[in-house]
């Protein structure tokens, strides 16, 4: 008997669930589901922000001229590469058309559902299984009826990188420059001679602090890490948190004010499963989603798994590993503990963490973790592991750009075997 599975979203996410659910077709019939009327998630750039033509919120986050912050030679699925003539860091539209030639690869399109918007997922509960209703609709001009369908699982690959998080300064009421996301910046034409500020220093903020530069008189990058030791465009200068704001001006934790025009949060995001049924029990506190196991599997409905939540990741490798253990653990070919075991397995990571001083909202962010991460749940499901190169090559470029956020991107590198690889414009580190 197949069991039927309902894939939300075809960002890569989704279509690495699809690639590994239809080449196994004597177990698994998909169906994507996909709001977009293309493929690519995150990465489809749209020059307008929020609402589109169906009053659907703006999904992605792409902002013009940005480029990758890791080589294309650790981003790419590990059964395919990206293009051999594009160079390590690749624009926003090279990574869309990758995506679009690895559904072409395998063949995906047919199983995908565009303009349709999963609006509802709910488990039926019978003595001896749970099975999903997931009801959705076709996005079109005239009215259409919802349709509600059944699945043996679900695979939530809605992104997280979609919704938001603004966080609560004193005075925020009151400032009357402009205030802005970074989920809504696009180009720094929009921010010509205006004095910004750029809160938050993770990958977004420093990637548009120097992006905004090139049009902003000055830009103040502020964040609560001791400052970075990087080259620095001569109108970015690093500031401390901001304390508070008022009509004009912003105060900084070390207690300086300055005039700005602009305030750019780069804050990051929030958790949101608008379509999942409270029957579903998923709860997310303080960005942390329960109950999951692996961060990916619900303990108490194991059909039901959301892919790709993990964060500071390699995100393509870390989807195709964790897209295969939920298909072992659907299939059989892995048994997963019981729900005591995996509920007991979750709290140990989490207590970890905390002992660690990770603030609770860090539960699901990895960082070095990944990789003993992937390591585990290739090695409970058995498949093979993820090259250690990624791995080396990745804290490489991080090494790099911690030194020099602005010129990190023109290094070149070549994967000459599984632990090995080469520099191209640099020193060869192997
Ligand atoms: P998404 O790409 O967000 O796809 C989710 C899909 O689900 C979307 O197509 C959406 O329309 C659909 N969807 C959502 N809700 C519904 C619904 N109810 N019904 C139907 N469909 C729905 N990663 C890298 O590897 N390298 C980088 O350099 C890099 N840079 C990044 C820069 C920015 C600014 C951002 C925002 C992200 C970056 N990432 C990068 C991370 C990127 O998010 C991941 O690489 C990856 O593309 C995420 O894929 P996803 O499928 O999880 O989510």
């Amino acid at each position: 008997m197949t069991i039927r599975v309902a894939v939300i979203g075809a960002g890569a996410a989704g279509l690495c669930a699809l690639r590994h659910l239809t080449t196994r077709q004597h177990k698994f019939q998909a169906v994507c589901f996909e709001q977009n009327s293309r493929l690519g998630g995150t990465w489809i750039y749209n020059d307008k922000t929020g609402v589109d033509d169906h009053g659907l919120a703006i999904h992605s986050s792409m902002y013009k001229n940005l480029k990758t912050n890791l080589p294309k030679e650790v981003m790419a699925f590990p059964d395919f590469p990206f293009r051999k003539d594009l160079p390590s860091f690749v624009r926003h539209e090279d990574m869309l058309e990758y995506l679009e030639s690895y559904a072409d690869r395998f063949d995906l399109l047919k199983y995908i559902k565009f303009s349709t918007t999963v609006s509802l997922v709910q488990p039926l509960t019978y003595p001896d299984k749970v099975t999903w209703q997931v009801t959705y609709k076709a996005l079109s001009d005239s009215v259409v009826t919802p349709v509600t369908e059944n699945f043996d699982a679900v695979m939530v690959c809605n992104g997280h990188y979609s919704v938001p998080f603004i966080p609560t300064i004193p005075g925020l009421d009151v400032f009357r420059g402009q205030i802005r996301h970074s989920h809504n910046y696009r180009y720094p034409a929009e921010f010509e001679g205006l004095r910004v500020v750029c809160l938050g220093a993770a990958a977004s903020g420093q990637d548009i602090s120097v992006d905004v530069s090139t049009a902003a008189k000055q830009v103040y990058m502020c964040h609560r890490k001791p400052n970075l030791q990087t080259y620095l465009p001569d109108n970015v200068e690093q500031k401390p948190g901001v304390k508070n704001v008022t009509e004009h001006t912003v105060v900084f934790e070390n207690g300086e004010e300055v005039t700005v025009d602009a305030l750019l949060f780069c804050t990051g995001y929030r958790f949101s499963f608008p379509f999942l049924s409270p029957e579903c029990h998923l709860t997310t506190e303080n960005e942390r989603i329960v109950p999951l196991y692996k961060h990916l599997i619900h303990t108490e409905y194991p059909s039901l798994s959301l892919i790709g939540i993990l964060k500071t990741i390699c995100p393509f490798p870390n989807f195709h590993n964790q897209v295969l253990f939920v298909i072992a653990a659907l299939d059989g070919t892995m048994t997963l503990p019981s729900r005591e075991n995996m509920d007991e397995d979750t709290a140990k990571d989490f207590s970890s963490r905390l002992k660690r001083g990770m603030p609770e909202r860090y539960a699901h962010t990895m960082g070095t973790m990944q990789w003993r991460y992937n390591d585990e749940i290739a090695d409970l499901a058995g498949f093979e592991r993820i090259p250690p190169v990624v791995e080396e090559l990745y804290d490489t470029v991080h090494i790099t750009r911690v030194k020099d956020i602005v010129h990190y991107k023109s290094v070149n590198y070549k994967l000459t075997g599984p632990n090995t690889y080469i520099t191209i414009n640099g020193d060869n580190p192997t």
